[in-house]
């Protein structure tokens, strides 16, 4: 077991795919996606994240650009259509046969000098136990002042009622399939992807609510509990590594000491948390064996 896999505690995943065989790397990480709902649940109480500064490496030659990160990210935080928390860069260039491809995962950076605390008049916007950029519903007025601020464009506002899709009518079979608003109404009026663990951690974060911003929180409500955040745990090709950068001998600071990390828009000064190590480069891959 390698130092990555070593600091997915409470994960039941673990297995390591390789990038040649991408289509099963897409089964596993939706397998993983649906199988993730059955992980939470363990309580309220939480552990104390003071003194440490949490961060996250995304290691690109391990990547495969799935897109299970993604996935798993809506289906945890209840993250509506048409909105990404976790989301990805990606670049072509070059001209046939010489091309190129590059894909970047991206996600709150939560950034040690974030802008969007700075800017908040009330606070909503603010920095958590572990450095994490928290965001409280019932405290934001929607201004949008830390969406404006924000480099990383990773803040999304809700400017209609959101999880439109709920509400519809339509129905996938007549006369055999439910529509989504009669699935609500079985579900005594929370939409089926609601997670109620979320509100253990911020008082009506479980939904999303018109008028407010949302934005990824780094899953406090599983880091809390000594857990990784989603994406981490449930990445199939374990490109994902979180910790404690204030703690030497976690992985995220060796895996730091043992490569040349660059972060998003450093040159801005904010202090990003999403180190990336190695590159995107599907051609050239080599097999860790293992190791970091
Ligand atoms: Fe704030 Fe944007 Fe930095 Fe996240 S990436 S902490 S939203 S400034
Ligand atoms: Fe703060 Fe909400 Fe305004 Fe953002 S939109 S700056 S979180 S009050």
């Amino acid at each position: 077991m390698d130092e990555r896999e070593k600091e997915k505690r409470g994960s039941d995943t673990g297995k390591k795919i390789g990038r040649r065989s991408l289509l099963k790397v897409g089964a596993a990480a939706l397998a993983g996606v649906f199988a993730a709902r059955t992980v939470k649940g363990e309580g309220s109480s939480g552990k104390s994240l003071k003194g440490k500064r949490l961060a996250m490496v995304i290691d690109l030659q391990r990547c495969t650009g799935c897109g299970g990160c993604i996935f798993t990210c809506k289906i945890e935080n209840n993250v509506q259509s048409g909105v990404a928390w976790s989301s990805r860069i990606i670049k072509t260039s070059g001209k046939f046969p010489n091309l190129r491809y590059e894909y970047i995962p991206t996600l709150c950076n939560h950034c040690e000098k974030a802008p969007c605390v700075k800017a908040c008049p009330t606070k909503a916007m603010h920095k958590g136990d572990g450095g994490m950029t928290l965001h409280t519903p019932k405290k934001c007025i929607g201004c949008r002042t830390c969406q404006a601020v924000c480099p990383y464009e990773v803040i999304h506002a809700n400017t209609e009622e959101p999880h439109k899709f709920w509400r519809g009518d339509e129905v996938a079979i007549a006369d055999c399939t439910s529509s989504p608003s009669e699935l609500v109404e079985r579900m005594k009026g929370k939409i089926p992807s609601y997670n109620p663990d979320k509100e253990k951690s911020s008082s009506g974060a479980g939904l999303r609510y018109k008028g407010i911003v949302e934005k990824c929180t780094f899953c406090d409500h599983m880091v809390r509990n000594g857990k990784v955040p989603f994406c981490v745990d449930r990445c199939p090709a374990s490109a994902r590594i979180f910790g404690d950068l204030n703690d030497p001998e976690s992985a995220v600071s060796k895996i730091l000491t043992k490569y040349r990390p660059w972060r998003l828009k450093e040159h801005l000064g904010t202090e990003p948390k999403i180190f990336y190590v190695r590159n995107y480069n599907p051609g050239n891959y080599e097999k860790s064996k293992g190791s970091v």
